[in-house]
């Protein structure tokens, strides 16, 4: 006699009370399929305690990392999107945008914030790939805009964390408008002599390329970071060759020139508090000659 009979035929459990492994308690790596716990994936900044592979993470990720205890003010935390161009594809723009902001909690793809690093005043704004993959459109545009501002208005240092496919389609010409207010911004903020800091990370492509994400006084990257403008695919297709090993990869473009230096995200916090360190020492340093120069052009 078996130990358990079924005693009802035909029993059927619809797919919405079935219960699932419980999400997010291991991780494998993708690079070399190492398995580790989420907590100590979590410890080690979402990087592979193995192979160093760094996964992709979002705001929330960054600024907890960055700003002290996790503390930090954000700015214009509700600004949302509008249809200027009565916008479809396989859905209305606005029904994307609400269905996106549901299912990511977030309003758009950047966030922007104020805090301290290590105890120096920082200004970040950082892009959310969960977001209609990271697109720039008018409200990452302004958001970004404003948080140039908030650094000139308070005189801090401005960091800028990209992660983006580009313009955004369902914004058209409103997108590209984009690239042209934020460099306007970054040229006021470098004429106050503010340090900015461009951060690349997997993927920063497209227009974002084209613009703030290039401009740094200082343009660093994650390891292993895809960084173009455009993709690989399209790139072969028109100088019809085939590409470099590693093409677009944060090391390819670092050893061609585009980048000052690569970090490793668990040393990212140091080195940037360390960077803005030295920029601000030098600041001084050069305000105090000038007023020197002033002080002794008067004497003589
Ligand atoms: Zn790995």
């Amino acid at each position: 006699m078996p130990w358990f009979k079924r005693v009802e035929k035909g029993i059927h459990t619809p797919t919405e009370e079935k219960k699932e492994t419980p999400d997010g308690l291991w991780y494998k790596c993708p690079e070399c399929k190492t398995v580790t716990s989420m907590a100590e994936h979590r410890k080690h900044l979402y990087t592979c305690v193995k192979c160093d592979y760094h996964a992709r993470v979002g705001s929330n990720e960054y600024f907890a990392i960055l700003f002290d205890d996790n503390e930090f003010t954000e700015l214009d935390e509700n600004m949302t999107s509008a249809d200027p161009l009565n916008f479809t594809d396989s859905k209305p723009y606005p029904q994307r945008v609400t269905a996106t902001q549901k299912k990511t909690g977030l309003k758009d793809a950047v966030r922007t914030a104020y805090g301290k690093i290590n105890g120096q005043d920082l200004t970040i704004a950082c892009m959310d790939f969960a977001y209609i993959g990271g697109s720039m459109g008018s409200v990452v545009g302004e958001k970004i805009a404003r948080a140039i501002d908030h650094a000139r208005k308070n005189r801090t240092p401005f960091l800028m964390i990209s992660k983006s496919g580009g313009a955004r389609m369902m914004e058209a010409g409103f997108s590209l408008m984009q690239m042209a207010k934020t460099s306007a911004k970054l040229a006021l903020l470098a004429e106050e002599k503010l340090p900015y800091v461009s951060l690349l990370t997997d993927p920063t492509t497209g227009g974002v390329t084209a613009s703030y994400a290039m401009l740094g006084d200082f343009n660093i990257a994650e390891p292993g970071a895809l960084i173009g403008f455009a993709g690989p695919r399209v790139i072969k297709e028109t100088i019809g060759k085939d590409l470099p090993k590693g093409f677009q990869s944060a090391e390819f473009v670092l050893e061609h020139g585009f980048l000052d230096f690569i970090v490793d995200r668990k040393q990212l916090k140091q080195r940037l508090s360390d960077l803005f360190g030295i920029l601000h020492a030098e600041e001084e340093t050069v305000s105090v000659k000038s007023k020197e120069k002033k002080a002794t052009s008067k004497a003589s």
